[in-house]
């Protein structure tokens, strides 16, 4: 142990020697001899204690009796404790040394803090330095207590580099960390003792500013020399930390809002193409359904302007049995067929919607005398020197498979 009692005030072990290993004699000589003379205390059991610095190059305390020190609680502190808590003590003194600093401070309702400093004014400080989570009870209880007799509190936990470099995510803390980080204004404070660093973790947050939901987190850590850092009465830290975080979230948010942007621009794109092959589609099935319906009305003409149908023939018995002798035509019924065909063949010309594919459907289909009345037709226009009129002929005769 680093603390006893002479005299009722509190002496430490350590302050006989700095962390240069400079020797304060003076100390030492007065701890030795209060030793000797069994004025030393120890603080939970009240024991006689002796101050030893021997072979053990660490000057500490022991009690007198091992069965008495045995059962006592003070005995049971671990070294790492014990260190974190000399070195966060020598840090405050250091930057205030003026300050009231007591370690393992015992308040009137016998609550124990592990660093307690009063900067006058009524400016009181706790630190606690706590390597594990006693019970989240503990802790609450301990916090409205200094918040009850107005002390301000500082809660640090056991850290390294090594256990924060993979962290990205808050869920990755263990929770006595993810409780400090939350509890402490987004700054989680770890002290790893043996390298003497003091490292910081915060959150970094990115806001749906629709709905006002996080929709992302990530964890940013700094490490600091223990020597680099100060701690202000009101608990808070004082170093470069705050400037660096603000840099690193202010980007953070920044791409990741522009991730957001993105993502949200990709599936409006896709929005869009799915719309205009749905439109697509839609206007094909319309195509389809007029020509259906083209194919219908050029049908009922056919059958209207059927030469067959006044001397007692079907216009479809002659087509679909071809065999049949082609009956002569009176002048008359020359005539309207012959228009008929003329406006079809002039309608491909002109390259009416379906004109081509109209004339080829009726190729398909027709005889020879319709064949030569289409062929004179598109002749009669070559021949006007109509160019336009050969490039439909030829594209019809080979569509028809006539060529
Ligand atoms: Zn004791």
């Amino acid at each position: 142990m680093q603390k006893c009692r002479l005299n009722e005030e509190a002496v430490y072990a350590f302050k006989i020697m700095d962390e240069n290993g400079v020797m304060d004699a003076e100390y030492e000589r007065m701890l030795r001899r209060a030793s000797e003379q069994g004025q030393l205390k120890c603080e939970d059991c009240g024991g006689d204690i002796t101050f030893k610095f021997g072979k053990v190059k660490i000057p500490h305390f022991s009690h007198k009796s091992s069965i008495l020190g045995g059962g006592c609680s003070y005995s049971m502190e671990s070294e790492e404790h014990i260190q974190g808590k000399k070195l966060l003590m020598n840090l405050m003194l250091k930057a205030y040394p003026d300050v009231y600093a007591e370690m393992r401070y015992r308040f009137s309702n016998g609550k124990w803090a592990d660093l307690y400093f009063n900067f006058g004014d009524a400016q009181e400080l706790v630190i606690e330095f706590q390597r594990e989570l006693n019970s989240l009870a503990y802790l609450e209880e301990k916090r409205s207590f200094y918040k009850s007799i107005n002390v301000r509190d500082l809660w640090i936990a056991r850290g390294s580099r090594e256990e924060f470099e993979n962290i990205l995510r808050e869920y990755e803390f263990v929770f006595q960390h993810r409780l400090f980080l939350n509890d402490n204004n987004n700054k989680l404070l770890a002290l790893d003792v043996d390298r003497r660093e003091l490292l910081i973790a915060s959150k970094m947050t990115v806001v749906d500013d629709v709905t006002g939901e996080v929709v992302m987190d990530r964890i940013f850590h700094k490490v600091y020399d223990i020597n680099d850092i100060k701690i202000l009465p009101d608990g808070t830290v004082e170093c470069e930390y705050d400037r660096e975080f603000k840099a690193v979230r202010n980007k953070f948010v920044q791409t990741c809002l522009h991730e957001k942007e993105k993502e949200r621009l990709r599936k409006e794109l896709e929005k869009r193409e799915r719309k205009r092959n749905e439109e697509q589609k839609r206007r094909y099935k319309e195509e389809q359904e007029r020509l259906k319906q083209l194919v219908k009305e050029d049908e009922d003409i056919y059958e209207r302007t059927d030469a067959w149908s006044d001397i007692g023939y079907s216009r479809k018995s002659y087509v679909y049995s071809s065999n049949k002798p082609a009956p002569k035509k009176n002048y008359y019924n020359y005539t309207k067929n012959d228009y008929y065909y003329k406006d079809k063949v002039n309608k491909a010309i002109r390259r009416y919607r379906y004109g081509i594919e109209n004339l080829v459907r009726i190729l398909k289909r027709c005889g020879s005398s319709e064949y030569s009345t289409i062929k004179k037709i598109f002749e009669e226009e070559i021949n006007k020197g109509n160019i336009n009129a050969k490039k439909v002929y030829d594209e019809v005769m080979k569509l028809s498979g006539l060529y």
